[in-house]
């Protein structure tokens, strides 16, 4: 069998095995539900309770102040909806930015068609918000500043310690996407002045349907599921008990590791770019050259369709994505990669590669070979990069 290479971490990663087997008593044998009065309870009780502690720590936070969700978009959806709710005397407005994951633009403009008013604020060719247009863009009626941590396609690192001070000078809240960066990057909430914070199990070797809202004490903050009193009367539903056990156990193991695992990443991450800048021409490397994710790499190979390269990829067993959205029914390239000022044909030939700690180099050679001939095949089947070719020669 080939080997499988997947170097789509973006999008999800492996449950590690010791998670795995963190959970499983869970389901078998320590099934009670954490809610009900008898001692056959106590260990499913305990168990969250020790993973809303790992949580909290891993950020800076007390534990009264993490929610477990069923993920990134649900946390997502119940700061921003939540927010816009219990703040709307004192304001409509919202700002975010044009590169935001669709579980925030989505709900943003949602909230549009519901009487508020929302300012997608630009990035940078490189894909950073703009702090004067953020700070030009602050109102009397601004109620919310929802600005992710680290761009899910192109890797870039926004600067949340800024926007964050921003925030805190006007009284504006300060809700942060961090499904990418949490268990990557280093965070802590107080020194970025994050009053939220969205991260999702799955995207740090955690298990999928579990994820959590980091909400500071004081905000307002409505309930968003209506029902039974758990998590604090903010979020209803029996727990997802293994979920919350992985997820506590992948925040620990991530932690655990996170400069390590982030250095080896870079240095692969470095090598592939190296390699790919160098042996394949026309390539744009997409994101910040330093404030990036040590696991994403980005690239736009001009004269080529993404998903013919992503078919073509995986018929080599390499798992990769590309930032068009054919995959959705839309011929539209990426919202992202048309913010940072793409021209569309160029957008089109984006492929997104994320690593893993389990990622060698060996694997990385083999990808940039495949690359290699893929992108000279799709080439010398273009009109357009024949074209190019020609009025070269002249
Ligand atoms: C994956 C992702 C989400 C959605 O998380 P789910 O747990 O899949 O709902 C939200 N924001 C970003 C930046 C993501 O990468």
């Amino acid at each position: 069998m080939k080997e499988l290479i997947y170097l789509d971490n973006a999008a999800t990663t492996k449950t590690r095995p010791e998670v795995v087997e963190a959970m499983l008593p869970y389901f078998t044998e320590r099934y009670g539900n954490p809610s009900s009065i008898y001692d056959f309870s106590s260990a499913p009780k305990e168990a969250v309770a020790n993973a809303r502690e790992t949580i909290a720590k891993s950020i800076g936070a007390k534990t009264n102040e993490i929610y477990f969700t069923a993920g990134g978009s649900e946390s997502d959806n119940w700061a921003i909806k939540a927010t816009a709710d219990a703040y709307k005397a004192k304001g409509n407005h919202i700002i975010t930015s044009k590169i935001e994951h669709h579980a925030v633009l989505h709900t943003c403009q949602y909230l549009e068609d519901h009487g508020y008013e929302v300012t997608y604020l630009d990035v940078d060719e490189d894909g950073v918000v703009d702090l004067e247009q953020l700070k030009a863009a602050i109102r009397p009626t601004t109620i919310l500043i929802s600005i992710m941590f680290a761009n899910n396609e192109i890797g870039t690192i926004e600067p949340v310690r800024e926007i964050g001070v921003i925030a805190k000078e006007h009284g504006i809240l300060f809700h942060t996407d961090a499904v990418q960066a949490y268990a990557h990057e280093p965070i802590n909430v107080d020194e970025c002045h994050i009053d939220m914070l969205s991260a999702s199990g799955h995207k740090f070797n955690g298990p999928k349907g579990i994820g959590f809202l980091y909400i500071r004490t004081g905000v307002k903050i409505r309930s968003f599921i209506h029902g039974g009193a758990q998590e604090r009367k903010r979020r209803a539903g029996t727990e997802n008990v293994p979920g919350i056990v992985g997820i506590g156990k992948a925040a620990e193991l991530a932690m655990e590791t996170l400069a390590e695992r982030a250095a080896k990443e870079r240095e692969l991450r470095d090598y592939l770019i190296k390699r790919v800048m160098a042996e394949i021409p026309y390539t744009r490397l997409n994101g910040h050259p330093t404030k990036h994710l040590s696991n994403n790499t980005n690239f736009a190979f001009r004269f080529i369709e993404g998903e013919s390269m992503l078919i073509m990829l995986d018929g080599q067993g390499i798992c990769g994505s590309s930032g068009s959205a054919c995959t959705s029914g839309s011929l539209d390239p990426s919202h992202v990669l048309l913010a940072i000022g793409l021209p569309h044909e160029i957008a089109h030939g984006s492929l997104r590669l994320t690593l893993s700690e389990e990622t060698t180099k060996e694997q990385i050679d083999f990808v940039v070979d495949s690359l290699k001939s893929i992108v000279e095949r799709l080439r010398s089947m273009s009109p357009l990069y024949e074209d190019f070719l020609n009025k070269q020669k002249q």
